[in-house]
C-alpha cells in the first residue's frame, strides 16, 4: 500500500511510551508509578459521582458541542465561549491547533527536549519543527523570539509551567516573549499545570488574545488524565476555523460530566495542589540529604539533576529494576534531569528509600 508522503517521511515512534507498555515488556508491575505526571490525589468525589451516574446514559452520545462544559468554563475564566473549545485533552487539541494554522513546510519553534506531543503533531502535519536550547532548564524567551524571526516561524510552543523542567515564566515574561515575537507568529502557550500556579503568576486571559492560545486540562490537578478532556482558549476565529476539522463525538459524555463536576470542586483542587507543594518540598529536602541539585517546580513533579548523562541513564535504570517508575529529561542540555511526579506519601517514601539505595 502506498502511503502518503507526509507519512511515509515520519520516524515510527511515538512521542510517549506509556508506563503499561514498559511493563509488558519488563514482564513485571511498577510498585510506585511516578513517571508520567499523573496525580495520585484521586478524582473529586463530586466528579466519581456524576460520572457513576452518567454511565447508566452510555447508550447516548455526548453533546459534540459540550456546550454545558464551556458555559461552566466560560463563566468560571470570565471569558466569552466563542474562545473557549474543549477536546479530548490537550494532546488532541494541540494537533487540532497545529492542523488549522500550519502548512505542509510550515516552520514552528519550541525548546529542544520541550513536551513532545507538540513536535509530534508537527511532523504529522508535514510541518517542521526547529529548535532552541533552554537555558539553565528555563525556555528562553530570547532564542524562541530569535529562532522564530529567522525561520518565520508561524508558531511558537511553550509550557508554562514547562515540563520536563518543571519551571515558569512569570507572566512579565511571557509579556515580553509577546513583544518581541514576529506579529504574524502565533504562540501556543500549554498550561497544563496552570492549577498549581496562583492567579498572579499567570498572564491574565485578555491579554494578546488575538494571538496567542492557551490550552488547559483536566489530566493534572483534577486528577482525569485517563478521561480525556481538556481545553483552549484563543481568538474566536481561531476556535470556529477547528470547528471544521474536529472530530465532534470525541469528548465522552462521562468525561464530559465529570469535567463539569471537578470544575465545581474547587475545595478539591485546593487541596491536591496543597499535597503537591508539600510533595515538592519533600523532593527537595531529599535532593539535599543525597547531594542532587533539584530543579524549582512549580507543577506536580520535580526535576533531579544528576551529575551527568550516563550517571541520569544508570539511576533510571536502576529505579526501574526495583520497580520504581520515572522518566528521564531528553532535550540537548536537560538530560542530566530525572523526572519524578509527587507521589503520595507512601509512594515519595519508596521512591525516596530506592533512590537512596541506588546513590549509596
Ligand atoms: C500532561 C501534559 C499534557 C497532556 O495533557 P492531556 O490533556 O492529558 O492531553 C500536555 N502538555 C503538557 C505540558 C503536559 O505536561
Amino acid at each position: 500500500m502506498k502511503l502518503s508522503r507526509i507519512v511515509a517521511g515520519l520516524p515510527a515512534v511515538v512521542p510517549f511510551v506509556s508506563p503499561d507498555e514498559l511493563e509488558r515488556d519488563l514482564g513485571y508491575r511498577f510498585a510506585v508509578r511516578v513517571g508520567a505526571n499523573e496525580s495520585a490525589f484521586g478524582v473529586s468525589p463530586k466528579a466519581v459521582e456524576a460520572m457513576a451516574r452518567s454511565l447508566e446514559k452510555a447508550n447516548w452520545y455526548g453533546d459534540p458541542s459540550n456546550f454545558e462544559l464551556i458555559e461552566a468554563l466560560a463563566e468560571k475564566l470570565d471569558v466569552d465561549r466563542e474562545r473557549l473549545m474543549v477536546a479530548g485533552g490537550i494532546d488532541e487539541l494541540l494537533g487540532l491547533a497545529v492542523r488549522v494554522l500550519l502548512d505542509p513546510g510550515d516552520v514552528a519553534v519550541a525548546s529542544h527536549g520541550s513536551y513532545a506531543t507538540f513536535a509530534y503533531h508537527v511532523g504529522g502535519f508535514g510541518a517542521r519543527l526547529e529548535t532552541v536550547l533552554y537555558d539553565d532548564f528555563r525556555n528562553s524567551v530570547d532564542r524562541l523570539a530569535e529562532a522564530a524571526e529567522e525561520h518565520g516561524a508561524r508558531v511558537v510552543y511553550l509550557a508554562n509551567p514547562d515540563n520536563p523542567t518543571g519551571t515558569l515564566l512569570e507572566a512579565d515574561e511571557i509579556r515580553r516573549l509577546m513583544e518581541v515575537l514576529p506579529a504574524d507568529c502565533v504562540c501556543f502557550l500549554d498550561e497544563a499545570y496552570s492549577d498549581f500556579l496562583q492567579p498572579k503568576q499567570m498572564l491574565p486571559l485578555d491579554e494578546y488574545s488575538d494571538r496567542l492560545v492557551r490550552f488547559r486540562t483536566f489530566s493534572k490537578a483534577h486528577g482525569m488524565a485517563g478521561m480525556r478532556v481538556g481545553y483552549l482558549l484563543g481568538p474566536p476565529a481561531f476556535v470556529s476555523a477547528i470547528q471544521r476539522v474536529r472530530l465532534h463525538f470525541g469528548v465522552n459524555r462521562t468525561a464530559q460530566v465529570g469535567a463539569l463536576a471537578s470544575l465545581a470542586d474547587d475545595k478539591f483542587i485546593a487541596g491536591v495542589v496543597g499535597e503537591v507543594e508539600e510533595g515538592r518540598e519533600e523532593y527537595y529536602a531529599l535532593g539535599r540529604e543525597l547531594g542532587v541539585e533539584t530543579v524549582e517546580s512549580s507543577t506536580n513533579f520535580v526535576l533531579f539533576k544528576m551529575a551527568d548523562e550516563e550517571e541520569a541513564t544508570r539511576v533510571m535504570d536502576e529505579l526501574t529494576k526495583r520497580r520504581v517508575f520515572v522518566r528521564t529529561a531528553r532535550g540537548d542540555g536537560t538530560r542530566t534531569g530525572i523526572r519524578v511526579t509527587v507521589g503520595t506519601a507512601k509512594e515519595r517514601a519508596g521512591f525516596a528509600y530506592e533512590l537512596r539505595d541506588t546513590l549509596a
